[in-house]
């Protein structure tokens, strides 16, 4: 979705908000190398009253936990992507050799960098000596006591949401189990991406056609047309789509099976989750014809 021309301006010179954050609204996060992930779930709760940050399996917006980083910054949130102005992807990184040089075993220390690294993402912008006592965002703050948001983060966030309708950044999707999923689905195939085409607020992509596990493909190629969680040159993966016009669709928000090794795909379809070889999901398809 747009940013509207008003706000990018509004942000530009707010004392409170950065122009990059993602969705004052909340946001889906994923632990990269898997290290800490209870206390990103901890510090993603702390922001529960205004905004909900949940830690799930797969999600664009990626947070690591560095135990032997060379730098010295203590955390910190960086755009992955941008498409119309609007962050659609960002890394939150945490550095945990120079918050344990600092604040030695100091898991207050690690959940306020955490907590303050997601208010950026939040639209929060960093603040001086003058809020050290009230908010989070203070880079002045005492990380082994302000640990999570202050209420005036909490008002701030809030005070966004009032200007900000809604920014989109992800799609309201239907969730079908496996049998509806199926019997929705014009085209169940394994693809890879061969190319991608970026227009205002879509992107064409042309698939090579590997196997076809349900209906019919004339041709090797197929071009799905989509709005948000655009795919990439390279992904091979197996889709569930629906045939509207020339182009092709994905039926709900689990209709992108992603490799995770060659022939096996990862599901996230209710009731049918977890990585599957290729033959297990064309003997599934089969059982729901
Ligand atoms: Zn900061």
């Amino acid at each position: 979705m747009l940013m509207k021309h008003w706000l990018v301006a509004l942000l530009l010179v707010s004392r409170w908000y950065i122009q990059d954050g993602y969705s004052p609204y909340g946001f889906d996060i994923q632990v990269r190398n898997g290290l800490l992930m209870g206390e990103f779930a901890q510090a993603a709760a702390s922001w529960r009253e205004v905004a909900p940050i949940r830690v799930v399996k797969r999600a664009p917006n990626l947070c690591e936990f560095l135990p032997t980083s060379r730098y010295s910054w203590y955390g910190y949130y960086r755009p992955l992507q941008m498409q119309n102005g609007q962050v659609t992807r960002f890394l939150v990184q945490i550095n945990g050799r120079a918050l344990q040089q600092d604040f030695p075993n100091s898991k207050a220390a690690r959940l306020s960098t955490m907590a303050h690294e997601f208010g950026h993402g939040l639209y929060l912008r960093d603040l001086g000596r003058a809020y050290r006592e009230t908010s989070l965002m203070s880079r002045d703050r005492d990380r082994t006591r302000i640990v999570g948001p202050q209420q005036l983060d909490f008002e701030n966030v809030r005070a966004l949401q009032r200007i900000v309708p809604y920014v989109h950044a992800h799609a309201d999707w239907p969730v079908y189990g496996w049998g509806q999923l199926v019997q929705k689905s014009d085209l169940i195939v394994e693809v890879r991406v061969e190319r991608v085409q970026e227009y205002k607020s879509a992107q064409l992509a042309t698939l090579q056609v590997r196997s076809v596990l349900q209906g019919e493909v004339r041709g090797t190629e197929i071009t799905l047309d989509q709005a948000v969680e655009f795919l990439r040159p390279g992904q091979r993966l197996v889709l569930f789509l629906a045939r509207r016009g020339h182009y092709y669709y994905e039926v709900d928000g689990n209709s992108k099976l992603f490799a995770v090794a060659e022939g096996k795909y990862e599901s996230f379809v209710p009731g049918f989750a977890g990585v599957r070889e290729l033959q297990a999901l064309q003997q599934a398809t089969q059982a729901q014809r």
